[in-house]
């Protein structure tokens, strides 16, 4: 056998379980190996009967002296199993399962493994997991989390088999840092974090995985910031103040906070290194106008300035929102998506090159080879989490010395973003513009959605505008556009005299636009949406928002939803509708309707669903962590990153022999080709 083996050489493994394993990502010996435990049962000793209590699992055994349980008509009662030790008897219950009548013989000994509950006052242990006495293996036992078609005792099975090749991993890591960080090898580890002999053995084993993983995570993200972030000298703009014009002619005041930002940046752009900065503020906290006023005193100096969105609908709203800032001071405003007509996307290259467009917002079309600029001096990234890390460097190389600023308004607690945008200063936002009433949010259940739809009327009839969210449908777009226009058809019986609409993924981006326009303009009453509103629309006369099925969206997702409304002076409802009336689900609601606060609603999601991929990395556009989680493991992250700088510093290409098993695990997680062409 080999670690490359496909699993399908595995005794036991059918085409059937083939396929179900591949649902899980394992197609090869060395996946299986890397696919871990969830967590482990503790069977290496069984307890005495009389020490059991309620409320946990406990591996026993024992004699079975009687059973009990019949096939009733029409009731079933359950299987009782009376089992009998030195230390005590207890009865092991069964629940609807008749037939297990006959798999147990009286005078026979029985191991069993489950949970121990309490019922009228007297111990039971309850489905248990069972086997012969004689046939019970004492020790540590994986559980693995599964999928359909392959159970835990297949898992276990083929996990036992695969362990005999596990002395077939070689070591990847210079000796040196396995040394200094007293590592396990890799055959201890996949033997271990599988079959643990103690839980120090387990420990150690995790250990290594982790470290695995995080030193790669590090030694990769130090690379990308060293390849793609020049820290070379930038282009300091006069030390004036230019763009006090520019804020007066706002309209607004700017918070204590948008100040506090602006002067951060104001500084990064005059001084003679590049700006990098990430800025972050809350929904509707105001991020735009600091970027048009970067924007602004990069242009009366003489540069380019571009503003990358994560959606067209995003794109365009900017683009006009900027051209009626701008014009005014004879600024012009370019737009460039990759929707557009190749002869309007012509102009706009012409106009670049030429200098004389110098605001250019966009999608990610900006990044095409084709986009040129006659002098960029300043590169914005909105709602950043959206985009790759690779994506934002490669706009930054369209001019020399750029100044770059990405915003976002997903709140990650500092000791993370730290982290995740490494040399990047960070900025906050940490006010919200005055006279912004709360958004007032209110959990309803789908059967009261009438009472919720008379609520929007209410909104309705001020001439206000409400937005209908359906719910997320990650496996399908057809899926999603069907129950969109569902909602949709629904409502325009609801509401026969009110303009109803629909957007959705899968409709033509002219489509899109003209709708999207329509409501901005007042057109639209109600705007049946999927989540491709979910980032920066602004229209401050929708004052209403109602989201189905809540239960599907994240909490940060529901919060970015809720930031749609809430963006003008009058007060703005937001009702979300549940299915389900778990209590997890009731928590969510809770938190929604308890605050406004975007950190205090990242933390609660933290707390409720754990640290999963919320503030996991797929959003920054980095590689997944399968064994690591950056927020439990930011110790031993700080501890990786003075070694990686280390032999970046001495081997910055990664050229000498000791090195070529980082290299080769820098392209297993990074995708490297994408990301590293030095090395
Ligand atoms: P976000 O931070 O979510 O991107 P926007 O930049 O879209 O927020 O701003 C939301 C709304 O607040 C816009 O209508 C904008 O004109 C308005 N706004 C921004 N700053 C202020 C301010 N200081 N006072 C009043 N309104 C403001
Ligand atoms: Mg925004």
């Amino acid at each position: 056998m080999n670690l490359s083996d496909s699993i399908g050489t595995l005794k036991g493994i059918g085409a059937k379980k083939l396929e179900s394993f591949q649902k899980l990502n394992i197609n090869t010996i060395e996946d299986l190996i890397k696919y871990i435990p969830r967590k482990y049962e503790d069977r290496r000793n069984f307890t005495p009967i009389c020490n059991l209590y309620p409320g946990e699992n406990f591996f026993i055994n024992g004699e079975l002296i009687k059973i009990t349980g019949y096939r009733g008509r029409g009731r079933k009662s359950p299987v009782i199993l009376k089992i009998r030790h030195d230390s005590g008897i207890i009865d092991v219950v069964y629940f609807n399962s008749i037939y297990l009548r006959n798999a147990f013989q009286v005078g026979q000994k029985y191991a069993f493994y489950g949970r121990v509950t309490e019922n009228s006052g007297r111990l039971q242990m309850v489905q248990p997991e069972y086997t012969k006495l004689e046939d019970a293996s004492l020790g540590i036992l994986p559980v693995y989390p599964l999928t359909k078609g392959i159970s835990q005792k297949d898992m276990r099975k083929s996990q036992k088999t695969a362990q005999e090749v596990t002395s077939q991993f070689k070591e990847w890591l210079p000796e040196e840092i396995v040394k200094q960080n007293k590592l396990r090898d890799l055959p201890f580890s996949y033997t271990n974090i599988h079959f643990p002999l103690d839980e120090s053995s387990y420990k150690q084993s995790k250990y290594r995985l982790v470290f695995d993983e995080l030193f790669t995570f590090q030694i990769g993200l130090s690379l990308l910031k060293k390849y793609s972030i020049e820290k070379q000298g930038g282009i300091p703009l006069t030390p004036d103040d230019c763009e006090e014009n520019f804020i007066n002619s706002l309209g607004f005041q700017l918070t204590s906070g948008q100040n506090h930002v602006w002067q951060d940046i104001k500084v990064d752009l005059q001084s003679d290194m590049a700006m990098n900065r990430l800025v972050q503020g809350d929904v509707g906290s105001g991020k735009t106008a600091i970027a048009e006023i970067a924007m602004f005193k990069t242009v009366q100096n003489g540069y380019q300035a571009v503003m990358m969105a994560p959606t067209e609908i995003l794109a365009k709203q900017h683009y006009e929102d900027l051209k009626s800032d701008f014009e005014p001071f004879g600024i012009k405003v370019g737009l460039l998506c990759s929707s557009m007509k190749q002869s309007e996307k012509k102009m706009v290259l012409q106009g670049l090159v030429e200098g004389s467009i110098q605001v250019l917002v966009g999608t990610h079309a900006l990044i095409e080879d084709t986009v040129e600029f006659k002098n960029l001096g300043l590169v914005i990234t909105d709602e950043q989490h959206r985009f790759g890390v690779r994506q934002r460097s490669l706009l930054g190389k369209k001019g020399q010395g750029v100044n770059t600023m990405v915003m976002t308004a997903t709140p990650i607690p500092r000791t993370l973003a730290v982290i995740l945008y490494g040399d990047m200063d960070i900025s906050f936002i940490d006010t919200m513009p005055e006279g912004r009433l709360p958004i007032i949010t209110q959990g309803y259940k789908t059967s009261q959605r009438r009472k919720v739809y008379s609520k929007v009327e209410e909104e309705l009839a001020k001439g206000h505008q409400c937005y209908v969210v359906a719910p997320l449908i990650e496996e399908s777009e057809t899926l999603e556009a069907d129950s969109v226009e569902e909602i949709y058809n629904n409502l325009v019986k609801v509401f026969p005299k009110r303009r109803v609409a629909f957007l959705h993924g899968a409709m033509k981006q002219e489509e899109k636009d003209a709708i999207m326009n329509d409501f901005a303009q007042g057109n639209i009453d109600i705007l049946v949406s999927t989540v491709v509103i979910e980032v920066g629309i602004n229209v401050p006369n929708a004052t209403v928002m109602v989201i189905e099925n809540c239960e599907r969206f994240g909490l940060a997702q529901l919060h970015q939803l809720r930031g749609r409304v809430g963006r003008g002076k009058d007060q703005s409802y937001c009702y979300l509708l549940t299915k389900n009336e778990s209590e997890i689900s009731k928590e969510r609601v809770k938190v929604m309707e308890s605050t406004t606060n975007g950190m205090k609603i990242s933390e609660e999601d933290l707390k409720l669903r754990g640290p999963g991929d919320f503030f996991g990395t797929k959003q920054h556009g980095l590689p997944e962590l399968q064994y690591a989680n950056l927020l439990d493991h930011i110790a031993l992250l700080n501890t990786i990153k003075p070694q990686v700088e280390k032999i970046i510093k001495e081997d910055p290409t990664l050229k000498e022999d000791k090195y070529s098993g980082i290299k080769e695990k820098l392209k297993q997680l990074f995708v490297a080709k994408y990301y590293f062409n030095v090395l």
